[in-house]
């Protein structure tokens, strides 16, 4: 006692906390440590694990190891621990006396085996504290306790019977124990207050009613318990939108109305979605805040390289992606580096041993970087690394190979510096995942590759669900918690978000193991589990004394739809909330907001919450200046207001008007391809035009899609290949070229004759077999039966390809005979060209220059020439007679202009130009002259057969297309325009075209109104 008044001090402690002084006091300790949550699920995974390899899971058998299950029952033990249930009990309620059986067995088995592992090994799981401090009173009585005369326990209306027992131990040792409920009425208020009864007695229940002189909603007419309360109701389409109009409300309610951060809480059942996303936009929007800003573990590049690592340890016997670890700035020396290595050996996504690596990056001058890395892991790998021991030892080799390749050193590197914080805190929680791990290892687990493997998939799996934190909550800040939560306490101001169906109230998760008459009979036993009906009445209980937890303004708000776009109901609880405080429709309508998809972002500049937003409505009223004068007046002056303080927004806004004002002029839209700016097109000039040599098939790329032209020939953008699986069709095609020209270049000037065919096809198999060991198998991950298995399947196809030129040899009576292989023109001499090739280019008018290779030319008895280009696809796949013909495809035409002026003799017409499928083993589609019709065989194919007029037409429309082509280019026209929608199927420049955004049609008319429409016709896609 003191003059100015009494002082006490009443001890406030958590559940936890008090069960631990009570431990204290009583002369025991906690066991030793509580089991970790991941920790956890790797014991019972490999005690899983154990029985499964013993043949001692009836119902899971092989399956105890699939992914999920260890979870599942780590889930189930630690709900029967929560109801205070042992598994004698389990047992005995669930088989009424008999041998358990099916999945009961195998989860009381397993639930058994983990007691075991946490007490031989001192640990204690989550509710083992409460019974431990519980059997403590119980032997102690009170000294225990200290010497309380009143204990009381606050709002534990969803209390477990573990924790109810605790309860009840102090209660039957202090008589004035009471647990003091705060709630409103709701249909279920009794079952809940009569269930928190049953468990903590002989603890007295005091329940009280906040608030409950008085009844109006303001400005509504309607009421409930509190007599100021304000309701809003806000709806916004989508989770993320909801949370960005939840913190811009936040906002205003402190810099309007004054409020204090601390008086607002935030409760949300929603905390996959709406959470994080409210975080990030209080992050945005400067609004301090009492949770901390979370992300997942798997979103930080620094964990996914780690786990790269991890990944590649487990594979260096079969073989990893080295150039996955260059390319990570932690480990490795960064993508640039990785893009070079990737670059030098041709191919990404590679995977090889440490041996196999080195040899193949020796062979490159440029891969020091990436020799370095790989000899550094091998350096690692080496001894005994992985050969046995468990978890334990796995953890510690790879915090042995993160220091080796430089981590955590390499965080605080001068290039990692923008992330070092965020990735420093990944680290720390990355770290105590992997300390977790460790400690989870049992005696006498299996080393080796499997520890490896095991080792690697728990990291991958552990890091989709562990988040870290990106800064210190604000205790100050504004509060954001479960509805359970907010309904402890009372709140000026409170926001139930997250009000959807399916959200709240939330889903209850069941055990799969238990049916739910298991459920019932565990329940009519005596254990304390939670049933379907008093889930729902207990969801209800949350929502009304959440709702009873807001003094001055309650807000309600929920998405109008989910992410994906598909429309949601909102939580049946705000119906009935409406419903029990009177508001009418009219009511509701007034007091709701709804945020349409257009006013996610601000289009006010008053409604601006961040600079980010206050840039984006300075740029659109910019642009909305750029395009309507008339408004410009009227809307500059407040733009010149608001950019006063920020003048680099108004110079962006500048930039943006100028922009939009060049988006006037003639044939510029963002996606029109067109290059406008003069120097460019002049350099293009000299590029396509007068410096350039082009190829037969660079027409047909610019005809296919200006735009990849553009981005293939004109700005070289290539794509380094990932490593297949098996053989690209470019592979195989290349192949089937090489044996073929090597098999008619032993037949030059003899046509193909039946009688010796046997001879052929042991020919043809010995040059396949020769061109099929040059093939770099190591490019492509490949099992050895696999390879052979393709290797097979190459001769026989080249087999099949001599087979079916035999045959057309006897249709055409042996007319043919192949004169030039790979004869090519404008082109450097290449060992495997043709002799008779030329140097000289083809010429076109106006002096464009052109080269080709052509795959084989034949000649008849009258030296006419046929020739042929070989395609490894299907024949339907081929260009059409009709493309050819009006040369729309044009490189059989250059072909035949070029034979014509470059190897004809006068007197040797050009009879045809054929495609040939190696896939079909037939000529494809072509142009030929009328009076060789028979002598290709042609018989009902019409569509390419000219007559002489017709011959010098298609010639001279060749001729033209290749010029308009040419002509385009060096002018700077490059649309997105594809010919075919076929033509993006496998186009490279998808993500830089990004053509699924556009309306393709749209497009193709807006390039026709710009009068240059592609010539390749059909733009539509
Ligand atoms: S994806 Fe289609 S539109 Fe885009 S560049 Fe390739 S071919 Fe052209």
């Amino acid at each position: 006692m003191t003059e100015s008044g009494a002082a006490l001090v009443i001890p406030v402690y958590t559940l936890d906390q008090y069960a631990a002084a009570i431990l204290r006091r009583a002369g025991g300790r906690p066991r030793s440590r509580p089991i970790g949550e991941l920790e956890r699920e790797i014991v019972i995974g490999r005690l899983l694990k154990e029985r499964a390899g013993l043949g001692q899971l009836t119902a899971l058998g092989r399956s105890a190891d699939r992914p999920g299950v260890a979870r599942a029952f780590a889930g189930a033990i630690t709900e029967m621990t929560q109801a205070a249930a042992s598994p004698e009990q389990v047992e005995r309620t669930l088989t009424g006396g008999a041998a358990p059986a099916g999945v009961h067995a195998d989860f009381l088995a397993v639930w058994r085996d983990y007691e075991d592992f946490l007490e031989a090994h001192g640990l204690s799981d989550g509710e083992d504290l409460y019974a431990d401090a519980a059997r403590a009173l119980k032997a102690q009585g009170r000294q225990a306790l200290g010497d309380p005369e009143r204990v009381w326990f606050d709002q534990f209306f969803n209390v477990t019977p573990a924790e109810a027992a605790l309860i009840s131990a102090v209660a039957r040792l202090v008589p004035a124990t009471c647990v003091s409920l705060a709630c409103t009425q709701c249909d279920d208020t009794d079952f809940v207050v009569e269930r928190v009864r049953r468990l903590v007695e002989p603890a007295a229940v005091e329940v009280r009613v906040p608030g409950e002189c008085g009844p109006t909603v303001a400005g509504t007419g309607a009421s409930v318990s509190h007599s100021t309360l304000e309701l809003s109701i806000m709806t916004a389409p989508g989770p993320a939108a909801e949370a960005r109009e939840v913190a811009r409300e936040v906002k205003r309610l402190i810099v309007e109305e004054g409020r204090r951060p601390w008086e607002i809480c935030i409760a949300s059942a929603d905390s996959a979605e709406f959470i994080p996303a409210l975080l990030e936009a209080f992050e945005e929007f400067g609004v301090a805040c009492a949770a901390p800003r979370k992300r997942l573990l798997s979103s930080s590049m620094l964990v996914l390289d780690c786990v790269a690592l991890a990944d590649a340890a487990a594979s260096r016997h079969s073989g990893f992606d080295l150039v996955r670890l260059l390319a990570s700035p932690y480990i490795g020396r960064g993508p640039a580096c990785a893009a070079q290595t990737a670059r030098a050996i041709g191919v990404k996504g590679l995977k090889l041993t440490t041996g196999r690596w080195k040899a193949r990056l020796r062979r490159t001058d440029e891969c020091g970087d990436a020799l370095a890395l790989v000899e550094t892991l091998a350096e690692a790998w080496s001894g005994n690394f992985g050969k046995s021991g468990g978890l334990a030892d796995r953890a510690r080799e790879f915090r042995g190979l993160l220091a080796a390749v430089g981590m955590p050193e390499s965080i605080m590197a001068v290039d990692n510096r923008d992330w070092a914080v965020e990735s420093w805190a990944a680290w720390r929680a990355f770290n105590s995942l992997l300390d977790e791990i460790a400690r989870s290892a049992g005696d006498g687990e299996a080393g080796g590759d499997g520890g490896w493997a095991e080792f690697a998939r728990i990291l991958g799996s552990a890091i989709r669900r562990r988040s870290f934190p990106l800064e210190r909550p604000d205790p100050a800040g504004v509060k954001v918690v479960g509805p359970a939560r907010a309904a402890e306490s009372e709140w000026p101001v409170l926001l139930l978000s997250g009000m959807a169906e399916g959200t709240f109230p939330r889903k209850m998760r069941r055990p799969w193991m238990f049916k739910e008459d298991d459920l019932e009979r565990l329940a009519r036993s005596g254990v304390g589990v939670m049933l379907p009906r008093e889930h729902a009445a207990m969801e209800r209980f949350i929502f009304n004394a959440a709702v009873g937890a807001a003094i001055d303004r309650l807000y309600i708000t929920y998405p109008s739809s989910a992410t994906d776009g598909s429309s949601v109901r909102r939580s049946f609880f705000v119906d009935e909330l409406l419903d029990s405080m009177g508001i009418s429709a009219e009511d509701e309508r007034r007091i709701t907001a709804s945020i349409s998809p257009r006013d996610v972002f601000p289009r006010r500049l008053g409604m601006a919450a961040s600079p980010r937003e206050l840039a984006l409505c300075v740029l659109a009223f910019a642009r909305a200046h750029g395009q309507a004068h008339e408004q410009a007046a009227q809307l500059m002056p407040e733009v010149r207001e608001w950019s006063r303080q920020r003048p680099d927004l108004w110079e962006i806004a500048s930039w943006w008007k100028d922009r939009s004002a060049q988006g006037q002029g003639p044939g510029f839209s963002v996606y029109s391809g067109a290059v406008g700016a003069p120097d460019l097109v002049d350099s293009l000039r000299t590029k396509m035009l007068l410096g350039a040599v082009w190829s037969a098939g660079h027409f047909d790329d610019y005809l296919r899609c200006p735009f990849a032209f553009f981005c293939s020939r004109v700005l070289q953008l290539g794509a380094v290949e990932e490593a297949p699986d098996e053989p690209t069709p470019l592979t195989r095609g290349g192949v089937l070229h090489d044996i073929l020209r090597r098999f008619f270049e032993r037949h030059l000037g003899s046509c193909l004759v039946p009688s010796k065919i046997d001879d052929y096809h042991s020919e043809m198999a010995s040059i396949a077999r020769e061109e099929l060991d040059k093939v770099d198998i190591e490019a492509i991950s490949m099992s050895g039966p696999a390879w052979e298995a393709y290797r097979s399947s190459i001769i026989a196809q080249a087999i099949r390809t001599l087979d079916a030129q035999v045959e057309l040899a006897c249709k055409t009576d042996g007319f043919w005979s192949p004169a030039h292989v790979e004869w090519s023109f404008g082109l450097a001499f290449r060992p495997d060209a043709a002799p008779s090739s030329v140097r000289e280019y083809l010429i076109l008018s106006g002096g464009l220059r052109v080269c080709g290779r052509v795959d084989r030319i034949d000649i008849g008895p009258d030296g006419a020439l046929a020739i042929y280009d070989y395609k490894s696809g299907s024949s339907a796949n081929l260009p059409k007679f009709n493309e050819i013909k009006e040369a729309d495809e044009v490189q059989l035409g250059v072909y035949v202009l070029a034979v014509e002026r470059l190897l004809a003799s006068s007197s040797q017409p050009v009879a045809g130009a054929w495609y040939y499928s190696l896939r079909d083993n037939r000529m494809g589609s072509g142009v030929w002259r009328e009076e060789y019709h028979d002598r290709f065989a042609a018989e009902r194919r019409r569509g390419g057969k000219l007559s002489s007029e017709e011959w010098r037409e298609y010639v001279d429309r060749v001729q033209a297309s290749a010029l308009d082509v040419a002509g385009k280019a060096a002018a700077g026209v490059f649309h997105i325009a594809p010919r075919k929608p076929s033509s993006c199927a496998w186009c490279n420049y998808r993500r830089v075209c990004q053509v699924y955004m556009l309306d393709l049609e749209a497009l193709s008319q807006s390039a026709a109104g710009d009068g240059d429409t592609c010539t390749g016709g059909d733009c539509r896609g």
